[in-house]
């Protein structure tokens, strides 16, 4: 039965260790007492050829419709003939942009312990565009795509992500030295958002030095925004700053206001079903989401309780060297809320 007080958001509890990690923040969700009513969709067993891929139809609708979802990690299914499950979704939803937010985690030692960035990728075009072709034989190319709409669109996202959260600067992440058309365009429109934000400060780093920058001293940056290759690379670089795939949240932004959260990890095969997975990374994810819908107040709280919880380190999942079960994990949490 469905209450009218409710927020309604898709959940893709996904495969291998998705459905356990997924049943977390369910019951997470319910000990914090979050106005959601998750609608449950899985990925089919055939191929919907109004998708042409194992995701249906209504799934995408779902998304569509709520304008926010939560995804576990699917396996890609083998064989051809069907677009590729995280293709499909970019381009359904039209997700321009991804964005990890990537802090140190109190108490989980990695190198640094004052990392808190967010990295801001454009999702649809740049390197990625796919179109590759050979010229002959021997010579291949490959075509860098790069428009003002595409790139106006995900700097303003940028900036809006740090006005509305509470961040200082953002960082355009380019080489416009040597690709002058496509990382100049790129950076001409990050400038001309800049403009409308005077309150963030607005600064330009080669991608090299940022490279360089960030495994030196990651504190030195806020908010980076950068091209699709770029910010493939940069975003699990960063991931490794804080310990890894498992810890990192992730959230896509698509056309209209649509939020995809996720987790940046796959499927985790050789540990599914044995109530081994660290649930961290979709956690976090799930209170991005929060963030986007503006729920503040139950984000800090599970955000809280997911630190204080790995800080304690009575309860911790293999993957950062306890015993603890997801299950052992995940009410270690519900006790801190
Ligand atoms: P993986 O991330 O599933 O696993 C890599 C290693 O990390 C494994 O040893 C696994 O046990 C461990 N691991 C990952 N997440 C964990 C967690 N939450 N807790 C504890 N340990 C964790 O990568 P893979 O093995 O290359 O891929 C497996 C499947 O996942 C493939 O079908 C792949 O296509 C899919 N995949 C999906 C996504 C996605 O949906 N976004 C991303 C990556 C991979």
């Amino acid at each position: 039965e469905s209450n009218s007080n409710l927020i309604r958001a898709t959940l893709f509890p996904g495969d291998g260790i998705g459905p356990e990690i997924a049943e977390s923040v369910r019951q997470i969700f319910k000990v914090a007492e979050v106005p959601i009513e998750w609608e449950e969709h899985y990925v089919g067993t055939e191929i919907d050829p109004r998708t042409n891929s194992f995701l249906t139809w209504e799934s995408l609708e779902s998304v569509r419709r709520n304008k926010v979802g939560l995804k576990g990690p699917m396996a890609t299914p083998i064989g051809k003939g069907h677009r590729s499950l995280n293709l499909t979704l970019r381009k359904e939803l039209n997700l321009y942009a991804n964005v990890r937010p990537c802090y140190s985690l109190p108490g989980y030692k990695t190198r640094y312990d004052d990392v808190n960035l967010i990295t801001i990728r454009e999702n649809t075009e740049g390197e990625y565009s796919g179109l590759e072709h050979q010229v002959v034989r021997g010579v291949v190319e490959s075509l860098k795509i790069i428009t003002r709409q595409a790139s106006l669109r995900v700097a303003e996202y940028a900036f809006h992500y740090a006005k509305t959260h509470g961040r200082e600067r953002v960082s355009a992440i380019h080489k416009a030295n040597i690709m002058q058309k496509t990382d100049g365009l790129f950076l001409k429109c990050c400038r001309e958002v800049a403009e409308k934000y005077p309150e963030i400060k607005y600064e330009e780093v080669v991608i090299d030095n940022c490279c360089m920058m960030l495994v030196k001293n990651p504190a030195l940056f806020d908010v980076l925004v950068m091209p699709n290759l770029y910010g493939d690379i940069i975003s699990d670089l960063c991931a490794g700053l804080i310990g890894g795939l498992g810890l990192t949240p992730s959230c896509n932004i698509g056309e209209g206001g649509i939020a995809l959260a996720e987790a940046v990890h796959g499927s985790a095969p050789d540990i599914a079903g044995k109530n081994l997975a660290n649930p961290t990374a979709l956690l976090l994810s799930s209170v991005s989401m929060l963030r986007h819908l503006e729920l503040h107040d139950k984000a800090d709280r599970i955000q809280d309780a997911i630190l204080k919880t790995i800080a304690e380190g009575k309860y911790r999942t293999g993957d950062l060297g306890g015993t603890a079960t997801t299950t052992e994990f995940t009410n270690a949490i519900c006790d801190h809320l």
